[in-house]
């Protein structure tokens, strides 16, 4: 192990481009915008492109700027290796149609990310089964379990009701029946989580949300946490069962998934997430302990039905949240009294703005029957808990009085 390797999650992440010996002893990885690559000897270049030597290609595939954030990500998440993509959408959509085949089941919560869900129903016209369950219990999850499941997903905090997954038993479930694990991260974060503890085989963070944090680029990561053993899954192609069996599935990834489909993170966009990530431990736990705060005072507020927040006793998951996760994140909903009309209270709003976004500094707000789960239709709304009146919140890191402040005015 390095010296740096013993480094904190926050100063092995601000050292962690310096410390990769930089060009000119720079502090951030240059962005680096060649798509093509040359090498001296033609015989090199070959080599490469057969694997037998690092290097790069062609820009599709990889490139310095991004490979110094997949460094980084895969160092908060304790993984083996990970791939960037343009998106978190990419990153889960690119890995599905890597390593499944028509006739392939997978078994996924109910409870997802809106474009996720499509996606999923996406694959069903593709011949991949795909099962629907309630994935706050385990028994939910061995009950679907059928001779063809491959796979099994799930988030750890689902939006917008905050259902926390019974991930450490499915995690059990999925290792004695050498099924993927994947889990979503994107709302904890490797700050408050580490899906590697509950046996994940990927974990999938879009960084557009906390580790980017600013709103202000796109992207998504794949991490490998190197527990899986891909001798066990009868999909991996003959041409990547070469070399050490724990890259096996992140080889068929980066080749059929990124490669082939396309959807690689720019090196710009990996600047700026990179240099967001540098304050993820301070940003995530402000946020968390603001959303705490917001939480509770919506809790006692006549004009509030009810508040969905993992960090409330009040949560049927509170226990399981505080045992997993170091703060219960900064993801919360609430139902808005009948008779209170959301569009009326998001418009008296001040310092929250009313956007679809999540993980941002500022605190954010939606309306998500009418916006990001309009399309899916009022009775799959009904079904996963979404009302009418349901506003779901990203809080940021403002001050905590201008926020309880804000709340007070447009509740009145
Ligand atoms: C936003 C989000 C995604 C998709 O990430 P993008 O970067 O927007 O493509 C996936 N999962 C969860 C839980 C998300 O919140």
């Amino acid at each position: 192990m390095s010296k740096s390797d013993k480094n904190g999650f926050t100063t092995g992440n601000l050292h962690s481009d310096r410390r990769d010996k930089p060009e000119h002893g720079v502090l951030h990885k240059a962005i680096h915008t060649s798509v093509a690559y040359s090498y001296e000897d033609a015989r090199d270049l070959a080599k490469v492109f057969q694997g037998k030597m690092p290097g790069y290609n062609y820009g599709r595939q990889q490139n310095p700027t991004v490979n110094a954030l997949q460094s980084r990500i895969t160092r908060m998440e304790q993984g083996l290796t990970s791939t960037a993509f343009a998106t978190g959408m990419a990153a889960i959509g690119s890995t599905m149609f890597a390593l499944l085949r028509a006739g392939d089941h997978v078994i996924s919560s109910a409870f997802l990310f809106g474009n996720t869900n499509s996606l999923f129903n996406t694959f069903r016209n593709f011949g991949i089964e795909v099962s629907f369950v309630d994935t706050t219990s385990v028994e939910n999850v061995r009950a679907a379990l059928q001779d063809n499941t491959r796979l099994v997903f799930t988030e750890t905090i689902a939006n917008p009701v905050t259902q926390v997954a019974d991930l450490d038993a499915i995690g059990v479930l999925c290792q004695q029946r050498s099924l993927i694990y994947v889990v979503d991260n994107t709302m904890t974060s490797p700050w408050l989580f580490r899906p590697k503890t509950v046996n994940a085989t990927f974990v999938v963070n879009s960084l557009t949300k906390y580790i980017g944090g600013h709103g202000n680029a796109l992207g998504g990561m794949l991490t490998d946490t190197g527990l899986y053993d891909w001798t066990q899954f009868p999909n991996i192609l003959e041409l990547y069962k070469q070399g050490d069996p724990a890259l096996w599935g992140t080889t068929q990834v980066r080749k059929k998934g990124l490669r082939d489909f396309g959807a690689t993170l720019g090196p710009e966009a990996a600047h700026h997430l990179a240099v967001g990530s540098e304050t993820l431990p301070m940003r995530m736990d402000r946020a968390s302990d603001n959303a705490q705060k917001l939480a509770e005072f919506c809790e006692a507020h006549h004009n509030i039905k009810r508040v969905f927040f993992p960090g409330l006793s009040s949560h049927p998951q509170h226990e399981r949240a505080k045992r997993l996760f170091k703060k219960p994140g900064a993801i919360m909903s609430i139902e808005l009294a009948d008779g209170v009309d959301c569009f009326d209270f998001l418009n008296k709003l001040s310092c929250v703005v009313t956007s679809s976004n999540l993980g941002d500094t500022r605190t954010l707000a939606i309306p998500v029957a009418h916006t990001i789960f309009y399309e899916m239709g009022a009775e799959r709304r009904a079904s996963m808990g979404i009302g009418d009146n349901l506003i779901r919140l990203s809080v940021g890191i403002e001050d905590i009085d201008d926020l309880l402040a804000d709340f007070a005015y447009a509740l009145a």
